[in-house]
């Protein structure tokens, strides 16, 4: 089942959730990377043809378009020069034909990645938070260090740490860390959460933040009891004078 939430509410910290523009005719490739895209906490529009897709870039410019080349209304060729002379949004090209032709002009023609399908939905992923890390730039992020026991987060650098030895997080899971450690004792629940990590006005699933925080629990090892379960209200971060 699954719930939309509608977030209007204020107190937003962490700017708006990172929107991917998907252009891609076909519905079954569509569909798969918009699953993808919403399990990573990402906020993903479709479109299924060139100048659509171009309409949408003019009215709510994404942080990434995966954008497939074989496309009706404008070909991902054409788009990508027009979106390139405008914007500087990355751009993952993903397209079917073979032959080194089509990266080579892709990547002429301003695209930051390329790749081929059949793909793999867990590669096409690290690539997108790869373009994104390169661009993340949140002005709205603390700087400094956070330490506690063995984690320690750096939020100029966006890393994360457990024992002095780097974990590789999303953009998501980092901010999630982020705001917890930062908040230590206090109890988020998920909809506050999807207020603060994605932003409002965001359409996306609370399961979201469930498989966010599970995902994160993992990646902090002997440190995952601190991110704790509050019964009939969501998570919260256990600091060190807490038990
Ligand atoms: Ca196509």
């Amino acid at each position: 089942m699954k719930t939309v939430h509608n977030h209007n509410s204020s107190g937003q910290k962490y700017g708006t959730g990172q929107k991917i523009l998907v252009v891609e005719d076909e519905e079954d490739i569509a569909d798969l990377i918009q699953f993808h895209l919403e399990e990573d906490g990402f906020r993903c529009s479709i479109s299924h043809n060139g100048l659509d897709a171009w309409n949408r870039v003019e009215k709510n410019i994404p942080d990434l378009i995966i954008l497939d080349i074989m496309l009706p209304g404008m070909n991902g060729f054409d788009f990508c020069k027009n979106v390139k002379k405008k914007y500087n949004i990355p751009i993952i090209v993903v397209s079917a034909r073979s032959g080194e032709t089509d990266a080579v002009l892709a990547l002429e023609l301003g695209a930051d990645d390329y790749v081929r399908k059949p793909f793999s939905p867990r590669e096409l992923m690290a690539r997108v938070r790869s373009q994104l890390r390169k661009i993340s730039t949140d002005p709205d992020l603390q700087h400094g260090n956070l330490t506690f026991g063995k984690i320690s987060v750096d939020t100029d650098g966006h890393t994360a740490k457990i024992d002095g030895i780097k974990i590789e997080l999303t953009l998501i899971e980092f901010r999630i860390l982020q705001l917890f450690m930062e908040n230590p004792g206090i109890a988020f629940s998920r909809d506050k959460l999807l207020d603060r990590i994605w932003g409002r006005d965001v359409y996306i699933s609370d399961r979201a933040v469930d498989v966010n925080i599970k995902r994160l629990r993992e990646k902090l090892g002997p440190e995952k009891e601190r991110l704790e379960t509050v019964r009939g209200i969501g998570y919260r971060f256990r600091g060190d004078n807490e038990s």
